[in-house]
């Protein structure tokens, strides 16, 4: 029997429901997503259980943060399997699944503008779309109010611009950042995922193939930028329609390092391609991500 929790359509009810929460005493944990949740959304659940005891997760297929040939129309949506899929955690006390005209009031005219660190990675490529981020992220904040919020590394330039965001806006907001998930071969779960035919979900595995053989590298010494990018870069062409980047840039900063300058002990390898019709991404922070993360010394591993 599901012990769900509360769906609410409204901003005013979630404020209300956290703010009555927080009067109790109750610790409030917020896990932001676009829906068709799967196992990694699912992990920031659990992940904000253990920060919080009153859970909100906002299921919110944005649409200031895709272009204008991206995929809102298609993105999948299915509001009641994902209501379900939650409702079998029994970790979550409200669902907030607004309509666009109620997070975009008519006349809506307020954006929160990102610096540097969009200026790098995926910003170039998707004009706008951490804009769009900035904007939702900085609105469910305010509809939500003081909370610990989980967000994944899979999102790792995201997660840099939302911990930036509320630093710099002093918004009553802990961010905690949750590793990858992956399936057991590799593969970075993702709702968009779901769009790979079955030889281009073969063909994704080059992604998370790359990372392992410059993770594989970096463990054993390599610190020369270019060489780890090269390694990453070979199993991504191998596979990919077309490469965004396979970029190693400062795990803080996100300025991409010359492929001639050695890397000290953390950075982030990050990649971005198509397979077929799918943008994909993924990226490991080599001197900090374990390579158990990738399915190492796992026998299902297909490296
Ligand atoms: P999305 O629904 O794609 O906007 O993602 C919502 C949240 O789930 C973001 O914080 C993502 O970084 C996170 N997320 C998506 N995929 C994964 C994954 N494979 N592992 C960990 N977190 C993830």
């Amino acid at each position: 029997m599901p012990l769900i929790q509360r769906v609410v359509a409204m901003p005013a009810e979630v404020r209300a429901a956290c703010d009555a929460a927080r009067a109790r005493g109750l610790l409030v944990g917020f896990v932001p997503t676009m829906g068709a949740l799967h196992e990694g959304h699912l992990a920031l659940v659990r992940k904000a259980r253990q920060n919080a005891n009153f859970i909100v997760v906002s299921i919110f297929v944005n649409p200031t943060q895709f272009g204008p040939n991206e995929d809102f129309i298609k993105y999948p949506r299915n509001l009641d399997v994902d209501i379900d899929r939650l409702s079998d955690l029994a970790d979550v006390d409200l669902v907030f699944a607004p309509e666009v005209s109620s997070m975009y009031l008519a006349g809506d005219e307020t954006r929160v503008t990102v610096g540097a660190l969009a200026s790098h990675l995926c910003g170039p490529l998707r004009p706008g779309h951490f804009e769009g981020v900035a904007t939702v992220v900085t609105k469910l904040f305010g509809v939500v109010g003081p909370c610990t919020a989980v967000f994944g590394k899979k999102d790792y330039q995201q997660l840099a611009i939302v911990r930036r965001i509320a630093r710099d806006l002093f918004l009553p907001v802990t961010i905690v950042g949750h590793p990858i998930i992956r399936d057991p071969d590799g593969l970075a779960v993702s709702s968009r995922n779901a769009y790979l035919l079955p030889q281009e979900r073969v063909r994704a595995l080059g992604l998370s193939r790359g990372l392992l053989l410059a993770s594989r590298a970096f463990a054993s010494g390599e610190r020369n930028a270019g060489v780890l990018r090269g390694l990453a870069l070979a199993a991504v062409a191998a596979v990919a329609t077309s490469v965004d980047y396979v970029t190693v840039a400062d795990a803080e900063s996100l300025v991409p390092f010359d492929d001639a300058a050695a890397i000290g002990a953390r950075a982030v390898l990050a990649i971005a391609c198509r397979i077929g019709q799918t943008r994909l991404i993924d990226n490991v922070v080599l001197g900090e991500d374990d390579l158990h993360a990738f399915g190492e010394d796992d026998s299902h591993a297909q490296f």
